[in-house]
This record gives C-alpha cells, sequence and structure tokens, in this order.
C-alpha cells in the first residue's frame, strides 16, 4: 500500500511528508532526551521545544533539497527528451531533421544501475527501435517515390537497387527479371562479370521456387565465377513476385559487416513491393511494343516510324549526319489480291517484308508505311550507300520465288529514296514528300526500279 497522495506533485508531497516527518522529530526528540537521562527541567521548557522544531524542519529541508538536486535533474532530462521527441513525431521532423535528433544526441547517459538507470537505459532503446523505424519508413517512402514515377524495368531496377544499396549496409546487388521464361539481368551494382548471375543455380532456384536464400559467406571465398567489387560476407536472394507469379530475383550483398537489422527489413520490404511495379513495367512495355508494331508485318508501324524518323533528322541535322529515306511499294499488288486472294496477298507482304528486313544493317529501320508500301529510314546512308541497299532489295524481290500452291507469282517492287543533306530540307516530312515523288517517277518509268529523287522526271 503506498503512501496516500496530497498535491499534484510527487516532490510537493515529498516536501510536505519530509516537514511533516521534521516537525514530528522536533515533538518527540525532548522526550527522547529525557528517557536517556538529561534532566527534565533543562529539555522540556518551550524554547528548547523550539529549537527542536527548527531542527526537526531543518533535516526535512535538506532531505528535500537532496532529493531534489540528487534525483530530479536525471528524471527532468528523461522528461525534457520524451517530450522534444513527442513533440518532433507530432511534427513531423524527427525523421528529416536527423540533427535535431541523432541518436548519439538525442541518448541519455546511463549513470545508476537502480530504476532512474533502467529507465534512461529504456528510454535509450525506446530511441534506437524509432530512429530505426523512422529510417524505414523515410527509405520506403522514397522507394514508393521510386515506384510511382518510373514505368521502365531498368530505370526502376538501377535506382531501386542504388537506394536499397544507399540505405543499408548493402554493398552492392542485383535485379534479375524473367521475361517470357528467360532471365535477364536489368541492374547490377559492384558485382564484376553480374551477366554470369543468371546460370546461378541458387538463383534459378529462387526464381522457380520463390523462396528467399541467405548465404553467409566464410572470408575470401571465391564467388563460383561471380566477383564482386568487395569481399561479400553475406547475401540475401529474395524472390520478386506479383500476384503468385515468380518475376524474378533480388540479390544483396553485405561486404565487411553482417546484414543489421534495417538492411534485413528493407531488403525484403523492397523485393515484396517491387513486384507490383516490375510488372507494371513489363505491361507497360508489352503495350508500348504492341502500340508500336505492325501485327501483320511484325515490323513498326507509321505511327511510330514517323516519330523515328523525326528523331533521326534532329539528330542528322545536329550531328551533320546523312540521313536517305526510301519508299518501297509492291508493283501490281491489286492483282495478287485480285487473282490469288487477300490471304496470299498478305504473304506476299510477309515476304517482301523479310527480304527488305534482311538486307539492312543493324539501326537501319523498315516501318509498314501503308498496305503494301514500305518507308525505309536509312540513318549515316548517302544516297549513294542506300542506292545499293535498295537495288539489293529490289533483285531480291525479283530473284524470289513466290509459290503458292503450284503456281508462281511473280513479285517486284519500285522504290524512290530521298537523302539529306544531298537535299536541303527543313523537316523529315519533305523528305518522305521527295521519296514518294521519287516512287511515283519509278512507277511512271515501267515499275520495278530504283530512282532517286531529281534523278528522272
Ligand atoms: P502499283 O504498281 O501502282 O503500286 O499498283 P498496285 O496495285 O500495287 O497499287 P494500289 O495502291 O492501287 O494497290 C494496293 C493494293 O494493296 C490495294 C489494297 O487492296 C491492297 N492492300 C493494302 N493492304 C493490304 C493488306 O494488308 N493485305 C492485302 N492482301 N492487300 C492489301
Ligand atoms: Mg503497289
Ligand atoms: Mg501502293
Amino acid at each position: 500500500m503506498g503512501i496516500p497522495r496530497i498535491t499534484k506533485s510527487i516532490f510537493v508531497d515529498q516536501f510536505i511528508l519530509m516537514q511533516g516527518v521534521g516537525v514530528l522529530i522536533g515533538l518527540s526528540f525532548p522526550y527522547f532526551l529525557v528517557w536517556y537521562g538529561f534532566p527534565e527541567q533543562q529539555v522540556m521548557h518551550w524554547d528548547f521545544f523550539i529549537v527542536t522544531q527548527i531542527a526537526g524542519q531543518m533535516v526535512g529541508l535538506v532531505s528535500f533539497i537532496l532529493i531534489s538536486t540528487v534525483i530530479r535533474p536525471h528524471l527532468k532530462l528523461l522528461s525534457h527528451k520524451m517530450q522534444e521527441i513527442a513533440q518532433g513525431l507530432e511534427d513531423k521532423e524527427f525523421d528529416s531533421q536527423a540533427a535535431r535528433c541523432d541518436e548519439g544526441l538525442c541518448q541519455i547517459e546511463v549513470v545508476s544501475s537502480d530504476e532512474i538507470g533502467i529507465s534512461a537505459q529504456a528510454y535509450n532503446q525506446m530511441l534506437h527501435a524509432l530512429i530505426q523505424a523512422h529510417e524505414v519508413e523515410r527509405v520506403f517512402n522514397q522507394f514508393t517515390k521510386v515506384m510511382s514515377e518510373n514505368l521502365d524495368v531498368n530505370v526502376l531496377a538501377d535506382e531501386t537497387l542504388a537506394l536499397l544499396i544507399q540505405s543499408t549496409n548493402f554493398d552492392g546487388g542485383a535485379i534479375l527479371v524473367s521475361e517470357k521464361g528467360e532471365l535477364k539481368l536489368v541492374s547490377s551494382i559492384g558485382i564484376l562479370n553480374s551477366d554470369s548471375l543468371v546460370e546461378h543455380d541458387v538463383i534459378i532456384k529462387c526464381v522457380h521456387t520463390g523462396k528467399p536464400s541467405r548465404i553467409q559467406l566464410p572470408k575470401n571465398i571465391d564467388l563460383d565465377g561471380v566477383l564482386a567489387q568487395f569481399n561479400p560476407s553475406e547475401v540475401f536472394i529474395e524472390p520478386i513476385e506479383f500476384k503468385g507469379i515468380n518475376l524474378g530475383v533480388l540479390i544483396a550483398a553485405t561486404g565487411a559487416n553482417i546484414a543489421d537489422k534495417r538492411t534485413e527489413q528493407l531488403s525484403q520490404l523492397f523485393s515484396r513491393s517491387i513486384g507490383l511495379a516490375i510488372n507494371n513495367a513489363l505491361t507497360h512495355s508489352k503495350f508500348q511494343t504492341l502500340a508500336a508494331i505492325d501485327s501483320l508485318t511484325n515490323i513498326y508501324n507509321r505511327r511510330f516510324g514517323m516519330d523515328r524518323l523525326k528523331e533521326d533528322f534532329s539528330r542528322a541535322v545536329r550531328e551533320h549526319s546523312s540521313l536517305t529515306v526510301a519508299m518501297v511499294d509492291i508493283d501490281h499488288f491489286k492483282l495478287v489480291n485480285d487473282n490469288y486472294g487477300h490471304l496470299v496477298g498478305d504473304k506476299a507482304i510477309i515476304l517482301t517484308t523479310k527480304i527488305i528486313r534482311d538486307s539492312l544493317r543493324d539501326g537501319d529501320i523498315v516501318v509498314r508505311y501503308g498496305g503494301e508500301e514500305f518507308l525505309m529510314i536509312l540513318y549515316g546512308a548517302s544516297s549513294e550507300n542506300a542506292i545499293n541497299v535498295c537495288e539489293r532489295i529490289r533483285h531480291q524481290v525479283k530473284d524470289t520465288v513466290f509459290m503458292e500452291g503450284q503456281q508462281q507469282i511473280n513479285l517486284s517492287v519500285s522504290i524512290g529514296l530521298c537523302a539529306y543533306p544531298e537535299q536541303v530540307v527543313d523537316n523529315e516530312v519533305s523528305l518522305i514528300d521527295m521519296a514518294d515523288q521519287a516512287l511515283y517517277v519509278a512507277k511512271q518509268n515501267g515499275r520495278d526500279k530504283v530512282v532517286k529523287y531529281g534523278e528522272l522526271s
């Protein structure tokens, strides 16, 4: 049973009780002296009572002052620090102003092993846990921003990995994504021949089973052909999944030290959350590809081709480079449709596409511009280079035997081309216009021809 409270302040209660004890001591002291043997007429006197009373009060006062100076400052410090943190949390400044509550600055020195010392220790532990939790929240908020702002798988993976390494004691890592059943490296930091990660059994197993692995390595181990720019001591392999489908794997490794609590928490949080963002990015890229590709021929469609030509034209102007566009049109294609039907016509379009594709260099582009019309964008090619390419295509089409059942179908193409800067034009549309005019001339001159703009009229 505790002593009943008198006022709202424990310290004031303590003071009143001390004074009460002082009064009791002052009153009882003369009787104690008589019992002890002092002459009664000397001590049982009112002025002696006053002296003992004053002494009793003084003892009470000194005890109170001692308690106030010994105990109170510790409690004051504890309450002050707690108030500061509570205020910081309310203002949401706690996490952003590191200086305001740096763990070292905000901790309390534990100076005793009693309840006050235990309270200080508990406060320090709470502070540590709080700062950790806030740090995780801060990093996770940044990560959420990265996820919501990026629709490109590579950028998303690069930024996620950079953030993870910057906010934890990981020193390197990689993100691998499985696309069409094939595991691909999309980002890596601190790993030298990271491409070989896709062949690692542990990683492949993680993608197949969706189960995380954690490997602690002895110092100086050779990581089976994968060299890191540091000596890994612990490697985390976390699956990335979305709605039960394994999309890939997040690999992260610590260097000198093994992973701390926050590192563990963040690696799990990141790998669990990134699945949705990667799935969105993959879907987005799939739709973008679909939107840019012609479904019959699997080459770029006109919309994408025009965007690309615009970019290439600007680049050619900027870099003083040449750029040739060529229009290819199948001759008398209507007849193919009329004589053999639309499906055979489609096959002829596909065959012509293949011939054109096979004749182009990497970096050149062929676009299905219209029904049986193709636009070729040859960056860096002069008209002379382009004429060679076009002639090769024309011959190839003419020489290819297109069989439909027993029927042999002969195809030919006419091509009109126009080269920049040979033709001084302001924009890419003018280039196409001129290539179109050259194509018209090729048709007028008997078809199965390659004509450069301005060459024939
Ligand atoms: P020219 O030598 O003057 O180019 O004669 P052409 O018959 O090729 O010219 P035209 O432009 O009049 O005819 C093109 C034909 O291509 C008309 C159209 O029905 C056909 N066509 C357009 N797109 C497709 C397609 O996707 N598949 C098939 N089978 N035919 C198509
Ligand atoms: Mg035609
Ligand atoms: Mg046509």
